[in-house]
């Protein structure tokens, strides 16, 4: 493609300048060159709008890529191919691999990979503690310098009060967020999904939210104690949110995400026994679904995060409790949010493009994502037709897996063009390398 474009006739919405209305953005070498009604082409090559909302480039706090290790659920170019079909010009690499992303040479490797494929600007996540064991502390200030931006044992919860206490002090003089994945060892034993009334239906062993709360309230402290950085994953349970809000009303230094599916879905969709929506943390009541919503409508939850976890298909392929927990969700998460609560009144387009773009992107400290989109700023846009329809699974996914817990679900608003430092890495829904 020429070094100069012209997205012409877009409706620009972007959170961070304020602004929404139909515009023409010009982008010259990799940059965003100038905004306004009327820019002359000039040579450029001409995109038109065409009634396309065009919008910062999504940013993914959670994802897992699998590689190195695990390249027969999904590869980094997979993965990120996947992204960028979603909207995503940023995703933040979980370092649950083979080996584990807890020094910085693996992390150079993944960044290279990431580099090499060209599709979505990966920021590896460091993990807390070597080889993700919950004991020992990984060399924190040596990745953040490495530019890692977020440590996490997902997958594990860190268990030790003492471990999460120094993980919190030891990140704060360099920024870094400290993100847990809250889930008490002792209460999820063997768990299969929430514990309720629909567990004791299906005859599965449950987890209750519980397992969840009690991690938060005691990070929570922590973070009080230690006045360091921390970041709740993937909220689950209504109440998590209540204390969350409490924290920040506080001043305390937290964030917090949520997923697609913990938006959207509840236990009561566990009655067919899909594998694909058997998750960790599990989908819970309504009742809990309904908190997540109304907090990331005041801003009590910072960013939608799809904790996107691929499987291979002989992985899923196998009953409901024996199945690995997750769900792929980069190629739907804006189309699911967008239906569910866009749609539906609970979230504008502004906020919802704050949720999945601007805030995360500010959490992680990124310069290069998230808006403003103004002269000057590194070129990473997204383009979505707001009223397109389309059925999730209809068509394959970029993703190597296929694990989608909304298969089969009609969805509104789909990704158009995903534009990476001024090149398109999705073009007319088509991947283009
Ligand atoms: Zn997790």
């Amino acid at each position: 493609m020429p070094e100069r474009t012209l997205l012409r006739g877009f409706r620009l919405v972007d959170p961070v300048a304020g602004h929404d209305g139909t515009t023409d953005v010009l982008v010259e070498d990799g940059l965003v060159a100038a905004v306004g009604p009327g820019l002359a082409a000039d040579g450029a090559e001409v995109v038109d709008g065409d009634g396309l909302v065009l919008t910062p480039g999504l940013v993914d706090l959670h994802a897992h890529l699998r590689e190195p290790g695990f390249e027969q659920k999904e590869t980094i170019e997979t993965g990120t191919r996947a992204a960028a079909a979603g909207g995503y010009t940023a995703v933040v690499a979980m370092p649950n691999t083979d080996p584990v992303t807890d020094n910085v040479a693996v992390i150079a490797e993944v960044r290279a990979r990431a580099a090499a494929a060209a599709l979505c600007e990966v920021f590896p996540a460091g993990s807390i503690t070597r080889g993700l064991e919950g004991e020992s502390l990984t060399d924190i200030g040596e990745m953040a310098a490495a530019g890692v931006r977020l440590l996490t044992d997902d997958g594990n919860c860190v268990g030790s009060s003492r471990v999460m206490r120094l993980a919190l002090e030891y990140a704060r003089p360099f920024g870094v967020l400290i993100a847990q994945h809250p889930q008490d060892a002792g209460l999820s034993e063997g768990w299969q999904m929430h514990e309720g009334h629909y567990s004791a239906l299906l005859g599965l062993t449950g987890v209750p939210a519980e397992a969840e709360e009690v991690v938060v309230a005691r990070d929570l402290a922590l973070a009080r104690l230690t006045g360091g950085r921390l970041h709740v994953m993937h909220a689950s349970s209504a109440r998590t949110v209540a204390m969350v809000r409490e924290a920040k009303a506080e001043g305390l230094r937290v964030s917090a995400e949520v997923t697609p599916h913990h938006l959207t879905l509840s236990d009561e969709d566990l009655v067919t026994y899909d594998p694909n929506r058997r998750i960790n943390p599990p989908v819970r009541t309504p009742e809990h679904r309904d908190g997540l919503r109304a907090g990331l409508a005041d801003g009590t939850l910072d960013a939608v995060a799809t904790d996107h976890a691929p499987h291979a298909a002989e992985e899923k392929e196998r009953e409901f409790d024996l199945a690995p927990p997750g769900t792929i969700g980069l190629e739907t998460a804006f189309a699911v949010v967008h239906t569910e609560l866009v749609a539906t009144g609970v979230l504008t387009l502004s906020e919802l493009i704050e949720r999945m773009s601007s805030r995360p992107a500010a959490l992680l400290g990124l310069d290069g994502h998230g808006g403003p989109v103004i002269p000057g700023r590194p070129a990473n846009l997204a383009a979505f037709d707001l009223t397109a329809e389309w059925t999730a699974g209809e068509r394959p996914f970029r993703s190597l897996a296929a694990n989608s817990a909304f298969l089969g679900r009609r969805l509104r608003g789909r990704p158009v063009h995903t534009i990476l430092g001024g090149r398109f890495t999705l073009r007319d829904g088509e991947a283009t390398a």
